[in-house]
């Protein structure tokens, strides 16, 4: 990255970034984020802005957020010493368990968040983009919770693929809409959904599902997935006696990794490893690892890394967990990674089945595939630095993932 930032710009950004300060008014991440979006999507992205600028830190709204969290969503999650693993790997293990989040995952953070924004903001309906369909069902959970109704744009081809949660969201009372334009997935469902929230600014909401988009998402999405780090912090501290000397977590759009990070974004000693999806391989198509292989571009209104082909062309994907299965990343992790506080390794499909299978018999946690890459990074470090304290951000549960796994990790054995 040192084409875009001088070693004195990268200095600037980093005391910027560790003070609070970013974005900037304009949405910036240093050089990324942003807001690179049509005319016609400017009055309601300001719009959004105004809102969460008076009701995020706003003490109602946090009032009604904190409440939302503990008595329907199940926080505080637990954090779990993992024994087998630690003895397993000669490292001391520690697990943030948003597996035990309701629908299975730290998405719900989220979801609620927003839909409760939607309704301070008066918006009659929610709009939302689901690619494995882990955020429609949490959109559809928190409208149901709230009183709202929502409308899930979701490609065509992910539709077959992940029937099971096409069915959780209909039943929790949400629309699902094929997107049958461009890919077929998450890219194209996002344009579908920012043109249906175009179409009715004042009476939609669109809500996000990861950090990324234009600003003032990857903001938003950040505060409130917060919550996982500021948790995690706190009982690290009560149950470990002191902090992690390394946090990890998994790296698609980059939201559970962003709540895990920034409330240790200024304890120096806390080391920071966003694990991305290494796939089959480093080919173009072959992985979803934006960092380690992606250049600088503009995708759904946001100046981030990318991966592309020579001309430009958004390439497809390729993971075995559809979670992190997105070819660009939130504009904050691009900057973490420009300015070195964050440091960006990649996991392929192998050693997240592997890490998948492990934690299932050593802990008794059937972790995501997701969440299954950033135990495999967390594998690596105590290899490479035995006896050392890692909190390990799980961002969900395995369940979902039973197809896959069966394929890949049952067959063989019979
Ligand atoms: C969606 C998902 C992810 C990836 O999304 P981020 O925005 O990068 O957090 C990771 N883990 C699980 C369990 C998911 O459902």
């Amino acid at each position: 990255m040192t084409s875009l930032l001088a070693a004195d710009e990268a200095g600037r950004l980093l005391a910027e970034e560790l003070a609070g300060r970013l974005p900037d008014a304009r949405g910036r991440f240093g050089p990324f984020g942003g807001r690179y979006v049509p005319e016609t999507l400017v009055p309601a992205l300001d719009r959004l802005q105004e809102g969460v600028e008076r009701w995020l830190h706003a003490e109602e709204f946090q009032r009604d957020y904190a409440r939302e969290l503990h008595g329907w969503a199940g926080r505080p999650t637990a954090l779990t010493r993992a024994n087998g693993l630690s003895r397993e790997w000669g490292a001391e293990v520690w697990l943030k368990r948003e597996d035990l989040a309701h629908t299975g995952a730290h998405k719900i953070n989220n979801a609620v968040g927003q839909a409760l924004l939607a309704r301070r903001l008066g918006a009659k309906r929610i709009v939302a983009e689901t690619g494995a369909g882990q955020h429609g069902v949490a959109s559809a959970a928190a409208c149901a919770r709230l009183g709202l109704p929502c409308v899930v744009y979701m490609g065509a081809v992910d539709m077959e693929r992940q029937a099971p949660n096409v069915g959780r969201m209909k039943l929790l009372g949400a629309e699902v809409i094929p997107v049958t334009s461009g890919d077929q997935t998450l890219r194209a469902a996002i344009d579908e959904a920012m043109r249906a929230w175009v179409a009715d600014p004042m009476g939609t909401y669109y809500l996000l599902g990861s950090a990324v988009g234009p600003h003032p998402y990857p903001y938003l999405v950040r505060e409130l997935q917060s919550v996982i780090g500021r948790e995690a912090r706190a009982q690290m501290l009560a149950a470990a006696g002191g902090p992690p000397d390394i946090a990890i977590a998994c790296v698609g759009g980059g939201s559970n990794a962003i709540g895990l990070f920034h409330p240790f974004l200024n304890d120096g000693s806390v080391m920071l490893l966003g694990i991305e999806a290494g796939g089959r391989g480093s080919g173009l198509g072959d992985n979803a690892a934006t960092l380690a292989f992606g250049r600088p571009g503009v995708l759904h209104g946001s100046f981030t890394m990318l991966l592309q082909d020579a001309h430009g062309q958004i390439q497809e994907t390729h993971s075995v967990s559809a979670g992190l299965d997105y070819s660009g990343v939130g504009p904050e992790h691009a900057l973490l990674h420009a300015i070195g506080r964050v440091r960006y390794e990649v996991a392929n499909d192998d050693e997240a089945l592997a890490a998948v299978d492990l934690c299932s018999r050593l802990e008794g946690i059937l972790p995501a595939l997701e969440s299954a890459h950033a135990l495999a990074g967390a594998r690596r470090h105590a290899m490479e630095h035995p006896g050392s304290r890692i909190l390990v951000g799980l961002s969900g549960r395995g369940d979902k993932d039973m197809s896959t796994l069966q394929a890949m990790l049952l067959t063989e054995r019979g």
